[in-house]
């Protein structure tokens, strides 16, 4: 699995594993967290979740998917923005670590910019970092201008990217890469929840190459090489689907047809979000 690095030197997969609505149903909780295992196994060895999906539903199931792997995987938990108070992280943090039946959270992110001021949500963010409750801290959601309005640099800005919403590319990702060290992009919804699956030009490149839609999203967002993308997947099928999607390399051809199917952005656009 080829990896990208975070500002602080850690190296992460450019593929790794989304469990929003993971959780969500008892009766798929062994397939999801057999999944989650097998993922890991193939070497989407990041996996992200957050206090909010499932109200700690997806936080329990990723506990336990991960508990006989937890040395090798890399843990993203995110805090809700009305939490994030200079006490408030903190208490998250404790409940979210109590939930996931872990001690420590390697990377925590602010989920999106909230009511309290950013500097009190960092500063809780360095006492769990002090304490070794979260390795790292980082943010989601933020545009170029919540960006320029932080303190530090954050390791990463987790932001929705796919082909069909590339205004980050404009303004968002030049900003990102322009930091030393820069700031690392991980891509949400890359698959944009399964509505690009029966995209026509998505569909005629997959069906030539012999690979799924999924994949050849999946190839195009990380085809820089410094964006991770987190997929979601619910069954092992799709899992192994989507690790193997990190050795297709698209053409030049291919990425030139997704940019006249999906035409790259010419203006700043508001940074969307799902
Ligand atoms: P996504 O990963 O773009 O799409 C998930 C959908 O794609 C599911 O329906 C899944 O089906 C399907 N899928 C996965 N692999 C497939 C394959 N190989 N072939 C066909 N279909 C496949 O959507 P997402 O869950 O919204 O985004 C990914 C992760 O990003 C989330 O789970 C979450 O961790 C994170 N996220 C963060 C934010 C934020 O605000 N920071 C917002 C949204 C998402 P099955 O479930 O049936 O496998």
């Amino acid at each position: 699995m080829q990896a990208t690095t975070l500002p602080n030197g850690t190296e992460v997969p450019l593929l790794g594993q989304g469990t929003w609505y993971i959780g969500d149903r008892d009766e798929s909780r062994a397939e999801e967290i057999a999944t989650i295992r097998e993922g890991v196994e193939l070497g989407m060895t990041l996996v992200d979740t957050a206090e909010m999906y499932g109200s700690g539903r997806s936080e329990s199931v990723v506990g336990e998917a991960i508990r006989p792997v937890r040395d090798r995987v890399f843990l993203v938990d995110k805090v809700m923005p009305m939490n994030a108070s200079r006490r408030g992280a903190i208490a998250a943090c404790e409940q979210s670590l109590e939930v996931l039946g872990t001690d420590r959270i390697d990377l925590y992110l602010l989920h999106w910019p909230g009511p309290h001021p950013l500097e009190a949500t960092i500063e809780a963010f360095e006492e769990l970092i002090e304490r070794d409750l979260i390795g790292s801290w980082g943010v989601s959601n933020f545009d170029p201008d919540d960006l320029r309005g932080l303190p530090a640099q954050p390791q990463v800005n987790q932001i929705l990217y796919n082909p069909s919403r590339r205004g980050v590319e404009f303004d968002l990702l030049p900003q990102h890469r322009a930091q030393r060290p820069p700031t690392t992009t991980m891509a949400y919804s890359p698959i944009e929840q399964g509505r690009l699956l029966t995209d026509p030009t998505l569909t005629r490149i997959a069906e030539a190459r012999g690979v799924g839609v999924a994949q050849v999203l999946l190839a195009w967002a990380i085809r820089e090489g410094d964006v991770v993308a987190i997929p979601k997947a619910s069954t092992r099928e799709h899992v192994r689907e989507n690790a193997a999607a990190a050795a297709l390399v698209l053409t030049p051809e291919e990425l030139a047809d997704i940019d006249a199917a999906f035409p790259a952005p010419t203006r700043p656009q508001p940074l969307e979000i799902l």
